[in-house]
């Protein structure tokens, strides 16, 4: 079986990294690191490890994270904007921030808010943050992401980025067993130009992409 880009279905991928757990490839075409099938968890044991996140709604430590994606969003969107926030987890707290600001914020997660209807219908802008990473089969995701959002309409990405392999050798962010797709600025660029979209770099791990 041909291994091929679970992002952008090249078949000219290559060995990265191997770790005690898993196996790393990266495509040569969009630079996605990602985890071969094999290596993914079952939907069982992710949810088992989600459920220990704790990100609680009014943890201050939390709403500071939050706020690196939500003040340069802040930017580019219209006040009282229509919103969703996709994979937001058990604990809705970048929606919760976002309503406090006046905009109106739908929900969906595979797991804790599995309401499709969501789905259904187009916003000014969808963030997602610290949920790329989780994606099994991310050109999937990604499609359905550019879709959820209109024309001039923004998708805030949050996700920390591959920079190289050196610091990919002892980067803490892969031993978390869920994370199975890694960006890299030059992914993001490869998926903004191929689709029309701008893009631009916030801080080590926010970007924002707005539709023409
Ligand atoms: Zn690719
Ligand atoms: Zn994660």
């Amino acid at each position: 079986m041909t291994l091929s880009c679970t992002l952008c279905d090249s078949t000219e991928v290559t060995h990265f990294f191997t770790d005690k757990h898993r196996e790393y490839v990266q495509c040569k075409q969009c630079s996605l690191v990602f985890v071969p099938a094999q290596f993914h968890l079952t939907a069982e044991q992710e949810k088992a490890l989600y459920d220990k996140h704790e990100n609680h709604i009014e943890d201050k430590g939390y709403q500071a994270f939050l706020s690196r994606v939500v003040s340069p969003l802040q930017t580019y969107i219209a006040p009282q904007s229509d919103g969703l926030d996709f994979g937001c987890g058990p604990g809705p707290a970048l929606a919760h921030m976002l309503t406090g600001l006046g905009h109106t914020m739908s929900v969906y997660d595979i797991f804790y808010a599995p309401q499709t209807d969501v789905l259904t219908t187009q916003y000014d802008f969808v963030t997602c943050t610290e949920v790329i990473e989780h994606f099994h089969t991310p050109a999937k995701e990604w499609t359905i992401l550019t879709e959820l959002v209109k024309p001039q309409g923004t998708l805030a990405v949050m996700t920390k980025l591959v920079i190289d392999k050196d610091r990919f050798s002892n980067w803490h962010y892969k031993s978390d067993l869920t994370h199975v797709s890694f960006f890299s600025q030059t992914t993001f660029k490869f998926l903004a130009q191929r689709d029309g979209l701008s893009v631009e770099f916030f801080g080590n791990d926010v970007i924002l992409f707005k539709k023409p």
